[in-house]
């Protein structure tokens, strides 16, 4: 393999002339035998830098993920481009023993080049046992920000991933996640041990992304559909935190003549399954949604992503804001923000754990911080995940409602009326 051209590679297996962003010098790591930690945005092409280092590689690549569903859809990808179905193989606990002793017979032979596991599958003694008599190319953690209690999906599996990839062989580790605060980063390595890894990290900067944030008033409903109407046939997405916000929204929508649908988890498997092609087909042209909506959703040409609360921390909002402009076109991202919002999401942690308590409030203190600058949102939000962006000439500079329209020193509570 070693003389084996890459981009060869990239066009047999996946069709693509072209590596995205720093792909290739990840792969170019991975084959290394580096310890490598990959941050890259959603849609970034992370499944990439392990798949094809995979492929071209002796030995199977193990892949942690967290959710089956992801892993289905990738083994499916990869089945795809291979005469042999063994090239690709899930391990998890719906399996039945003729199922795992075929999957171990593939690894066996080498027909296997990634074996995905969930983290919870990875601590059964008779994997360990068996994965250690094999040949591995490497692990790789995808979505590793699941390490890290600061992160926005935290999985105590996670953290003992590396005393048992450290059972099974000494080989290189891949950490991958598109979550970019300084902390979450610091944590991953942490856990996992790697002081001398190669970070890839790509820039999270969305120069066509507009943000705004208005404040939220009794009128908002008014405002969004103001706002949803100079978008005429145009797509779009409406958040709310509620499922009955939701219902409430599109209900509104509907009754003021704008194609909308709701999405949210207290609707059937086959409604939402609806919903979501009637917006990806373009039968409607809003999907008023919960956080429920938005996971591996590629609609390219959405034209918008309303907030009509706000979200619970920067990378949420960064990461549903993220769902407009795919294509690099016109991305309206417009936030409403109240106080009183606040307050609510805070009620919502009196609940858990104090150490969660405490996190969860620090991230809503950075949410508050954001709605309530003066300063350039782009460069808040840059910083927010540890990249500095030059307000004056960087990409996307005058893309936020507090460039355009500066607002005066004046705090608004301070403000007199006569
Ligand atoms: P991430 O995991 O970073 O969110 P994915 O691995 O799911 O991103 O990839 C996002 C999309 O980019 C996929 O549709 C994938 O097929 C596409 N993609 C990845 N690499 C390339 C490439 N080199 N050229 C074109 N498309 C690519
Ligand atoms: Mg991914």
């Amino acid at each position: 393999m070693t003389n084996l051209n890459l981009h060869d590679a990239l066009k047999q297996y996946f069709g693509f002339t072209k590596f995205k962003g720093l792909q290739e010098q990840v792969i170019r790591s991975i084959i290394n035998k580096e310890d490598v930690f990959v941050i890259m945005p959603t849609g970034g092409g992370k499944s990439l830098c392990y798949q094809l280092p995979a492929l071209i590689q002796e030995g199977t690549a193990i892949v942690v993920s967290p959710l089956i569903a992801l892993m289905k859809n990738q083994v499916d990808a990869i089945r795809g481009i291979s005469e042999d179905e063994g090239i690709a193989h899930v391990l998890n606990s719906s399996l039945n023993k003729g199922d795992v002793a075929r999957v171990m017979n593939d690894i066996k032979s080498g027909v296997t080049k990634l074996l995905y596991v969930a983290p919870e599958s990875l601590t059964k003694e008779e994997y360990i046992d068996f994965l250690k008599t094999q040949k591995i190319s490497f692990v790789a953690i995808d979505e590793a920000h699941c390490i890290s209690e600061w992160g926005h999906d935290f999985r105590p599996e996670y953290r003992n991933l590396k005393k048992i990839i450290e059972r099974i062989d000494d080989v290189p580790i891949i950490g991958l996640t598109a979550t970019a605060t300084p902390k979450v980063q610091e944590d991953i390595l942490k856990n996992l041990a790697i002081t001398d890894a190669t970070t890839y990290k790509a820039s999270f900067n969305r120069p066509n992304l507009y943000y705004e944030i208005r404040p939220k008033t009794k009128d908002v409903e008014k405002d969004i559909i103001r706002f949803v109407r100079d978008f005429k046939d145009k797509s779009g997405i409406i958040y709310c935190l509620s499922r009955k916000k939701v219902e409430e929204i599109a209900n509104v929508l509907i009754v003021n003549g704008i194609k909308a649908v709701p999405y949210h988890a207290g609707l059937d498997g086959k409604t939402r399954a609806k919903h979501q092609d009637m917006f990806l087909m373009e039968d409607v042209d809003v999907v008023v949604a919960t956080i429920a909506f938005g996971m591996g959703i590629d609609k390219p040409d959405v034209r918008f992503v309303i907030h009509h609360d706000i979200p619970k921390s920067l990378e949420s909002y960064y990461q549903e804001t993220g769902r407009g402009g795919r294509d690099g076109g016109e991305g309206h991202c417009l936030a409403f923000y109240a106080y009183k919002d606040i307050e609510k999401l805070e009620k919502f942690l009196s609940g858990k754990p104090v150490a969660e308590q405490e996190i969860g409030h620090a991230l809503l203190q950075e949410v508050v911080s954001y709605a309530e600058t003066s300063m350039s949102r782009r460069k808040f939000l840059l910083h927010y995940f540890g990249e500095e962006f030059d307000e004056k000439n960087g990409e996307g500079a005058d893309m936020d409602d507090n460039v355009r329209n500066p607002k005066k020193k004046v705090e608004a509570k301070n403000e007199v009326k006569i």
